[in-house]
């Protein structure tokens, strides 16, 4: 039976569970716990702080986990990323104050840079042969400029609000993050036979995030106008209805595009639109 490291709490958290909700799998969310039995697939769930999962997939304690490409950059632990999650984005920022007038990033040269992610960032710099002066602080690094301990910061960034708050500002991504799904490497074959069912249910899931059921009547004649602005659908379902004139289409659309489409449809002639939650796609 696999095992599976997840953030005990915290951002990540939350939208681990729903995840494995989603694909069927129920766990307590309780961080009071250290180790459960999921049920709806055979999993055992270790619950860790973030900074621990790297390395306890690594060592095999767990075999797969959830967390931060952050940490797992950061943690230089020797596990496999399998696959992006879409959830727990960010950026991985430097910030300079407010008032700094930033010629670009060689005025980082002989610089104190306050960080929670020191091997990323010195490995960022080494890169550029730019020598800065890297201070490691655990929590709160935003405030490190502002009480004189460093001259700028590198740092998580999702709204970019907390920079703003401390009189920041963000000049350059050094990376991106997400949450993702990583394993420990050279699981057995039936550990991998069990993580590919795993990670086809949550690529269903993810596939069908923000995407919606679509139903509308139509002349018949119209339906290859109406395939023409329909998006990437292999071959749209054509049910006939009781007047041989009509026919109703269900479609999946996604919900980034689907006030456009569905006023595209009704200019084509299509009537009685219903627009559904889609729970899964399963290709
Ligand atoms: P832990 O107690 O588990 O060590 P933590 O305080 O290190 O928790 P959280 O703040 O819960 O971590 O963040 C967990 C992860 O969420 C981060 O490592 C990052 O991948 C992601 N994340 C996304 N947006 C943000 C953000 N605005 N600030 C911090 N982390 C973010
Ligand atoms: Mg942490």
């Amino acid at each position: 039976m696999l095992t599976i490291a997840i953030q005990n709490k915290g951002r990540l958290n939350e939208d681990t569970v729903a995840l494995m909700k989603d694909a069927g799998i129920s766990a307590s969310a309780s961080h009071r716990k250290l180790i459960s039995d999921a049920k709806g697939f055979p999993l055992h769930v270790l619950y860790l702080r973030d900074d621990d999962i790297p390395q306890a997939v690594a060592m095999g304690v767990a075999d797969i986990g959830v967390v931060g490409l952050n940490e797992v950059l950061e943690k230089e632990k020797d596990v496999d990323i399998r696959m992006n999650l879409g959830f727990g984005a960010c950026r991985l920022s430097l910030a300079v104050p407010k008032g700094v007038d930033y010629p670009g990033l060689e005025w980082f040269e002989g610089k104190r840079v306050a960080t929670s992610y020191p091997v990323i960032l010195r490995k960022f710099f080494d890169g550029k042969g730019i020598n800065v002066d890297v201070h490691e602080i655990a929590g709160s690094v935003e405030v490190a400029p502002a009480v004189g301990m460093a001259d700028a910061i590198f740092d998580i960034v999702s709204s970019g609000g907390t920079l703003i708050q401390n009189g920041l500002r963000e000049e350059d991504i050094v990376t991106r993050s997400e949450a993702v799904l990583i394993s420990t490497p050279g699981l057995s074959e039936e550990k991998e036979r069990e993580l590919a069912k795993l990670m086809f249910r949550f690529e269903s899931i993810l596939e069908s995030r923000g995407m919606k059921y679509v139903l509308f009547n139509l002349p018949k004649e119209k339906v290859d106008e109406a395939v023409a602005v329909l998006p990437g659908m292999k071959s749209p379902t054509v049910l006939p209805l009781a007047d041989p004139e009509w026919v109703s289409l269900h479609v999946v659309i996604h919900e980034d595009i689907l006030w456009d489409k569905i006023e595209q449809l009704k200019n084509i002639g299509a009537a009685d639109i219903l627009v559904l939650a889609l729970e899964n796609l399963i290709k």
